[in-house]
């Protein structure tokens, strides 16, 4: 009992959706995170029957996504400065009254949830079940944010400013759920958005923007468009009037971004190299199901997904773990969304470069435990693997894949398992398994993630109660959590001494 007192990531609770029942228009005034769908309630068994029968040739969508092409530079340069524009209207709006927006979005979007659930799959290769949290957390991004901005109008006693003009530049591993708590954290603050979404995910985007602008989000305030990674997107990224810019993304692409523009506003959150280390107090049943979903949940492509796991001391002695992770592992059936029974889908694209050589090669001393295959000509489908002997300092202990694919090390104490868990450049999410008050303490004194997790899996943080974001490589710039108490105030200005006075 001690240690649920002290675990600061109790799953989200067991409150689960009748999709039958009317889910109703009411708008949210307190906040209270969202239900997900319990897929096993009669109803919602044909709800989702339904959803997936429309996957293979959905549009939804299509027609917005095509109407946000943006191909010229001077067309670019009209959708920034009309944004700017609306956004000076929409900024001296009360947070209240933007707040009051929001909570529409919020009944807009849980009103679109099969067709949002659709298009993930359709166009990015999310099975329902990952894809329905992900609505949930868009929804509660739209209540919390809401609830931010009613507070926002005066922080500490000081008046803030809204900046006019936010650009959101999201990933497309969570083609709904990002993209959401970007865009509605900037209008909450006060900004136009202009979203850019992953070009993998236009679609995704495009359905999200159409449910905030039913909710009376305003045209000119927020704007989808769609420029390549080319002269236009550098363009988008280093123009000065952009106040801020979110972006979630590789390292790497937090570093471009700043080349093209030294001093440009960055919220980042970036890559992850996430490891649960399980010891001799573990429950070992709950350790073995929450690795294999962190590890394998979505693929792995997600920042916070567990890419290792670390045994320590008689953990790592006996074969108890090994066994039952190989075979939980061997049971995951990997296919595409639309086939019901799939419980890890598609990668976004062909495995290529570095996820390629971890899918298919090994280090020095490493050997698998279950070899990944390739199921698809394409390259796109991989059943999950796990190696064993991944040596401390190697490039598979410091390396973001991104992918099915799992490594185990070990440990002889828990202390050296905090330094292998440390070694890596970023410092997203940790997790740890244990049932040892002094374990707990000593891990939480030491280790160097922005989200720690308890007796529970590394991915899904939930907003309000897990505010998401890391340390070290996994942040750049100026941001704090999303989903947490002081995101907004990072997206406005000081006023000037007069306003506040
Ligand atoms: N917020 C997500 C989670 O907690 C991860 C986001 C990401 O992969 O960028 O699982």
């Amino acid at each position: 009992a001690s240690l649920r007192a002290l675990d600061r990531s109790v799953p989200r609770p067991h409150r689960v959706q009748d999709r039958r029942l009317p889910i109703g228009d009411a708008v949210q005034t307190e906040f209270a995170n969202v239900p997900d769908t319990d897929p096993a309630l009669p109803g919602n068994v044909a709800w989702s029957r339904d959803i997936l029968a429309r996957v293979q040739d959905s549009t939804a969508g299509v027609a917005t996504a095509e109407a946000a092409v943006v191909r010229t530079a001077d067309a670019l340069d009209a959708v920034l400065g009309s944004a700017e524009a609306a956004g000076r209207g929409w900024g001296s709006l009360t947070g209240a009254e933007r707040g009051a927006v929001l909570r529409r979005a919020a009944v807009e979007l849980e009103r679109r949830r099969a067709e949002l659930l659709e298009v993930m799959a359709s166009e990015a290769g999310k099975t329902l079940d990952q894809g329905d949290p992900e609505v949930s957390e868009a929804i509660d991004f739209a209540n919390y944010y809401a609830s931010l901005a009613e507070e926002l109008d005066e922080v500490d006693g000081a008046v803030r400013r809204p900046v006019p003009l936010t650009v959101v530049t999201p990933p497309w591993n969570f083609p709904v759920a990002i993209p959401a708590g970007s865009t509605l954290a900037g209008l909450a603050a006060g900004s136009a958005v202009v979203l850019k979404p992953a070009s993998q995910a236009v679609r995704c985007g495009a359905v999200l923007a159409e449910a905030l602008w039913a909710a009376g989000v305003p045209r000119d305030v927020l704007r989808l468009v769609r420029v390549g990674e080319s002269a236009l997107g550098r363009a988008l990224v280093s123009d000065p009037r952009v106040g801020r810019l979110i972006l979630t993304g590789a390292y790497e692409t937090a570093e471009l971004f700043r080349s093209f523009r030294t001093d440009l506003p960055l919220l980042a959150e970036t890559s992850g190299k996430n490891a649960i280390v399980v010891t001799p107090s573990a429950d070992i049943d709950l350790a073995v199901r929450d690795v294999v979903y962190s590890a394998f949940g979505h693929a792995g492509q997600k920042c916070s997904a567990a890419s290792l796991v670390i045994l320590v001391g008689s953990v790592a002695r006996s074969r108890r773990f090994r066994d039952q992770l190989v075979d939980a592992v061997t049971s995951l059936k990997v296919g595409l969304p639309s086939d019901p029974t799939s419980q890890m889908g598609p990668l976004i694209g062909p495995a290529d470069g570095k996820l390629l050589r971890a899918l298919t090669t090994l280090g020095p001393g490493e050997s698998w435990v279950i070899r990944p295959r390739q199921l698809d000509d394409e390259g796109r489908l991989w059943t999950p693997g796990v190696k064993v002997g991944v040596a401390d300092g190697s490039e598979y202990h410091l390396t973001e894949y991104f992918g099915p694919v799992l490594g185990i090390m070990t440990a002889a104490t828990l202390e050296e398992a905090i330094a292998q868990q440390n070694r890596v450049a970023y410092g997203l999410t940790a997790g740890l398994h244990t049932r040892d008050a002094g374990d707990l303490a000593t891990w939480l004194d030491r280790v160097e993630a922005g989200n720690l997790y308890v007796n529970r899996g590394t991915t899904g943080a939930i907003v309000r109660r897990q505010p998401f974001g890391g340390w070290k490589r996994s942040a750049v710039g100026a941001g704090t959590k999303a989903g947490g108490p002081n995101y907004l105030v990072g997206l406005t200005d000081w006023a000037p001494a007069s306003a506040s006075a």
